[in-house]
């Protein structure tokens, strides 16, 4: 080939890339509405290219995961992942119709544009190449739903690959990282706890059982813990906060200024680096709160007292950069840009599915879940130039350059 007509390839993919964005960015896929249709649209195109098509539906059928596998079956192969669903849109300061792409100074502009349909345009852009290749791996592109809600569509898909005959050995998730390497990401407890307590005139209050006053002795626990953390570690120096979090973050209680609250609910949440077991961190705080607060609630009136209940949970995403996959791909990945304290698939992908995963996706983190969310062309070219890279590593003829 030609550099002339390289070059040409490459505007070409580009071009490819910017218009199944805007396709990607009409469909109105924010968590609670569904991705269904989108991924219908998705698999046609896959699926007309040549692609082994898995749809994975949620029990309602209104979301739905898709898995497009090209190449050969027999092999470890590399999965190219990334989520379909998007933040609500509804901030003041959208300039433009958050579900109509519009190109404003060689940036696309629209909900989901970094996070994370650019990346999945890209993939759409680089198929007819992975249809046309002769694979030595096979590919497998992964598209979610509901990853903004707590990563909850992307565990079917990590089962799924992992009962494959000849699992994948790396992932590349296409969260938006400045097309930069990301070799870990924190993981997250998030839980809500509801305080029972007995209420009554405020002017009686020994006889009750002031549910605010209880739960502030158990968010004093919390802030505890999270201020251990960031005292004593575990330490991971490549994230930016090199610890552990743990706070309370939303608070509610209480009925009118006289008289003792008889409830309140909070909610809190753990973000944990990979080198740590956040689920025995979780149940020894809970632990300390039941014989620390709770008892002493219960034993001044019975039945009252502290629940909790897990509203979400993913794990982290730790080092993949010793591993086999890793290396297979390591001369054609970007440049390290470090680890992050948001939250993806990765760890779900290495935890539930046993594959190694890394980020590397078009556009900037600090982009996404704003108003005028957009990606720049110049990220979106550099991302379907790297997932050519790949195509063209896996394809027969480079094998056979490479022996
Ligand atoms: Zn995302």
């Amino acid at each position: 080939m030609t550099h002339q007509s390289e070059t040409l390839c490459a505007e070409d993919r580009l071009k490819r890339a910017g218009q199944h964005l805007c396709d990607l960015i009409a469909f109105d896929t924010v968590s609670c509405n569904g991705n269904r249709a989108l991924i219908d649209h998705m698999a046609a195109y896959f699926g007309d290219l040549g692609a082994r098509i898995t749809i994975l539906p949620d029990e309602t059928g209104a979301k739905a995961n898709l898995v497009a596998a090209f190449g050969p079956e027999d092999v470890a192969g590399l999965v190219w992942s990334g989520h379909t669903d998007v933040v609500p849109a509804v901030e003041p300061e959208w300039q433009s119709d958050p579900f109509v792409a519009e190109l404003r100074d060689g940036k696309l502009y629209g909900r989901g544009a970094c996070d994370m349909k650019g990346f999945a345009a890209c993939a759409m852009a680089v198929a007819p190449d992975l249809a046309a290749a002769k694979l030595t791996r096979p590919v497998y592109l992964c598209f979610s739903y509901d990853e903004e809600v707590g990563c909850l569509g992307a565990p079917a898909i990590a089962r799924y690959l992992a009962a494959l005959p000849t699992p994948p050995e790396f992932a590349i998730i296409g969260e938006p990282s400045m097309m930069q390497l990301v070799t870990g990401q924190k993981g997250k407890i998030a839980m809500r706890a509801q305080v029972n307590g007995t209420s009554g005139h405020s002017s009686f209050a020994p006889e009750h059982v002031n549910a605010i006053e209880y739960a502030a002795q158990a968010i004093a626990r919390i802030s505890e813990r999270g201020r251990r953390y960031e005292q004593e570690g575990p330490f991971d120096a490549d994230f930016t906060v090199p610890h552990a979090t743990m706070l309370a973050t939303m608070i509610k209680g209480g009925v009118a200024t006289n008289v003792t609250p008889e409830s309140c609910g909070f909610t809190f949440e753990l973000r944990a680096i990979p080198e740590m077991d956040p689920e025995a961190d979780m149940a020894a705080l809970l632990a300390q709160i039941e014989t620390e607060v709770s008892a002493a609630m219960a034993a001044k009136v019975e039945g009252t007292g502290i629940t909790f209940e897990r509203i979400f949970a993913y794990p982290a995403m730790g080092e993949a950069r010793n591993t086999a996959g890793f290396t297979r791909y390591a001369s054609l990945l970007p440049a390290w840009g470090g680890k992050v304290s948001y939250g993806s698939e990765g760890g779900v992908f290495e935890q539930l599915g046993g594959i190694p995963s890394v980020i590397i996706g078009p556009g900037s983190i600090a982009q996404a879940h704003r108003p005028n969310e957009f990606v720049s062309l110049e990220q979106l070219g550099l991302c379907v130039d790297f997932l050519g890279s790949l195509i063209s590593h896996l394809s027969q003829q480079a094998g056979a350059g490479r022996t």
